[in-house]
């Protein structure tokens, strides 16, 4: 089976309807996918109908936002229970505090380029996103002439050394393993030793196992060789499961689908713990 564990959807950052998503999910022969958008439920109902329709299979789960001494930190959650008060007030609150930060990066950034206005910022997509981004920042800097895409946007103005950037609130990454389980979701690690970031030390991974961590993101575009191997031995020495995703964003990455994998056997174990069905795995 064709298991790609991590994808998105313009209900965050991604740049395709759910639906649509799915479609070329199917279109590219995987047998499932993972829809794992950024701190929101949102786009589950949709995708799941494109799903039933198509035949294919659907993982229904979220990208939860944590971050650990300032730095962000990416942990997916598999089959959390949508109706958990306390998990939807969580990402709620994620939402939430990414829209504060976003005003101050909009705000420091319209102070230098003309153009760069909140205003401008909610009319860049016609299909207001549940969940806001730097992405979103990027499409408008490229509206405006100020960068050719999302990466130039992102090395110019957005990345987290720069002038402009600001973190939100988010939960500790050691706090989220609990939260996660305590809504039935199945946490796992997302890309954890990303060249894009300063990565955690191992020995909070070694905590967050401790907390019920169930596994690590090891395959991955943004680990190199190095990161990959090195997830593995961790995953090995922790008693984690390991798995593969695409981190597919539409035309906003150049990521495609299916590029990493998850196992049959792997997702089987996830479904087993998580609290919401997945049909036909
Ligand atoms: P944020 O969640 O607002 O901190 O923005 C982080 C998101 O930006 C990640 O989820 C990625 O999807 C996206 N991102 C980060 N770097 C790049 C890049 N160079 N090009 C396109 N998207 C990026
Ligand atoms: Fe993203
Ligand atoms: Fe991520
Ligand atoms: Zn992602």
């Amino acid at each position: 089976m064709r298991i790609d564990g991590h994808t998105h959807s313009f209900i965050s950052d991604g740049t395709e309807a759910p639906h649509l998503l799915v479609t070329s999910a199917y279109e590219h022969g995987l047998d499932a996918l993972a829809l794992t958008d950024h701190d929101t439920l949102s786009g589950w109902d949709e995708a799941q109908q494109r799903a039933d329709e198509l035949g294919i299979v659907l993982v229904r789960g979220v990208e939860m936002s944590a971050s650990y001494q300032g730095v962000s930190v990416h942990m997916l959650g598999y089959l959390p229970d949508p109706n958990d008060a306390n998990f939807l007030d969580l990402l709620q609150r994620i939402r939430q505090s990414r829209q504060v930060r976003l005003q101050k990066m909009v705000d420091r950034l319209g102070a230098d380029l003309p153009g760069i206005t909140w205003d401008n910022l909610k009319q860049v997509s016609d299909d207001q996103p549940a969940t806001w981004g730097r992405p979103h920042l990027a499409d408008l800097l490229v509206l405006q002439g100020y960068a050719a895409n999302r990466d130039e946007a992102f090395s110019k103005y957005l990345h987290p050394r720069g002038p402009y950037y600001e973190i939100q609130w988010s939960p500790d990454p050691i706090d989220l393993v609990g939260m996660a389980r305590d809504a039935g979701a199945v946490p796992v690690l997302a890309h954890p030793f990303s060249s894009r970031r300063r990565p955690m030390p191992d020995e909070v991974i070694k905590e967050m196992a401790r907390k019920g961590l169930f596994g690590i993101e090891a395959h991955h575009r943004e680990h190199d060789k190095a990161a990959t191997q090195h997830a593995l031995e961790l995953a090995s020495e922790l008693g984690l499961e390991v798995t593969g995703g695409s981190d597919y964003h539409g035309t906003g990455k150049p990521n495609q689908l299916g590029e990493y994998l998850t196992t049959a056997a792997t997702m089987r174990n996830i479904a087993a713990e998580g609290a919401t069905e997945v049909k036909g795995l």
